[in-house]
């Protein structure tokens, strides 16, 4: 059952110059992006740093008014909320931060961190509060005990574990987590993702896993939506976009994901320069600059998202859904080998 549906999602920035702050110019962080996520399900949407799907993340919950686009919650548009509405939903709508060191008040204990919201919207009384924060941190492996620390108190994965236990308080139905363990040691990750997938499975939440790197992405989610610049390059279940990744973007960045076999050796697509700038994005398909298939038609024809099969959907001229390949001058380019 689809509990979020994000339809042709827009953010753009404007740019302001001069003593009347004329507007010069947009930076075009999201620039109509589409997607589902089912009721309990993990979709991960992955990119380089950029490609705005942080600021998709944060849009859609209503952190950012958006430019344009429509979020819908269980049917109902989150966008044309009004505010004892958008409370109620904010219950239901909750975040984790990348940064577990600047989401954290250091002046807050960590039971007022965590029970704040409950008391904000009415859920429970001071005196109730204290049990629920210490059932939250037991729940995501803290002791109880810990409930007056403050944040300086605590290594970086415990504070991660905190900002879960407050994104828990209200009992939602959808997280988004944006780089909720980037910052954190490559052991302390694994065991923050495994909370994350208990706590799915014991309350059936849905997140929307935003990360840069596809391995982590790959632990955790059901689906996997590819962003660059912008907007949606492919999006496919994670088995079948880890299996056969159509789009040359997805190629790149899964041939730089360590192969766990020290023996095997994975050819690289090395991609050439930065992501260009969303202030003036490429012309066509804007991954041209940077892709080493482009044609002609990629330099001026927008690549339309293509359904290959399932939930496989793919945004790139040289993909034959009939062959559900990547065809170059007549020939099938298959997927790198380890
Ligand atoms: Fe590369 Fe052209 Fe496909 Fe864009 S449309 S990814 S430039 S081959």
């Amino acid at each position: 059952m689809t509990l979020v549906e994000v339809k042709n999602l827009v953010k753009h920035f404007p740019i302001r110059k001069g003593l009347l702050s004329r507007v010069v110019g947009q930076v075009k962080a999201v620039d109509g992006v589409s997607f589902k996520v089912n009721a309990g399900e993990t979709l991960g949407l992955v990119g380089e740093s950029g490609c705005g799907k942080t600021t998709a993340g944060r849009t859609l919950l209503r952190l950012i008014p958006p430019t344009a686009g429509e979020v819908f919650y269980e049917g109902k548009d989150v966008m044309k909320m009004g505010g004892a509405e958008m409370r109620a939903m904010r219950r239901k709508m909750q975040i984790i931060f990348q940064d577990p060191y600047s989401s954290l008040n250091p002046r807050m204990t960590v039971e007022d961190i965590i029970g704040e919201a409950l008391i904000i919207h009415g859920l429970a009384t001071r005196k109730e509060r204290r049990g629920i924060v210490q059932d939250l941190l037991e729940r995501c492996g803290l002791s109880a005990s810990y409930i007056g620390r403050y944040p300086h108190e605590f290594s970086g994965g415990q504070r991660q574990r905190v900002g879960i236990a407050r994104a828990l308080a209200l009992k939602p139905k959808f997280i988004v987590c944006d780089e909720a363990v980037s910052a954190l040691d490559v052991s302390i990750q694994a065991q923050v993702l495994n909370l994350l997938m208990d706590i799915q499975q014991e309350f059936g939440i849905a997140y929307l896993f935003i990360a840069h790197d596809l391995s982590v992405v790959e632990h955790i989610s059901h689906r996997v939506a590819v962003m660059y610049l912008g907007r949606i390059a492919e999006t496919a279940t994670s088995k079948e976009l880890y299996a056969n990744p159509l789009h040359p973007y997805t190629r790149a960045l899964l041939s730089a994901v360590p192969v766990p076999n020290p023996k095997a050796r994975r050819e690289r697509i090395i991609l050439e320069g930065d992501v260009p700038s969303p202030i003036n994005p490429p012309s066509g398909c804007t991954f041209h600059t940077r892709c080493w298939l482009a044609e002609d038609r990629c330099k001026t024809e927008v690549p339309t998202l293509r359904k290959v099969e399932g939930e496989h959907w793919v945004s790139c001229h040289l993909v034959d859904i009939e062959k559900k390949a990547l065809v170059k001058d007549g020939r099938v380019l298959p997927v790198l080998q380890s």
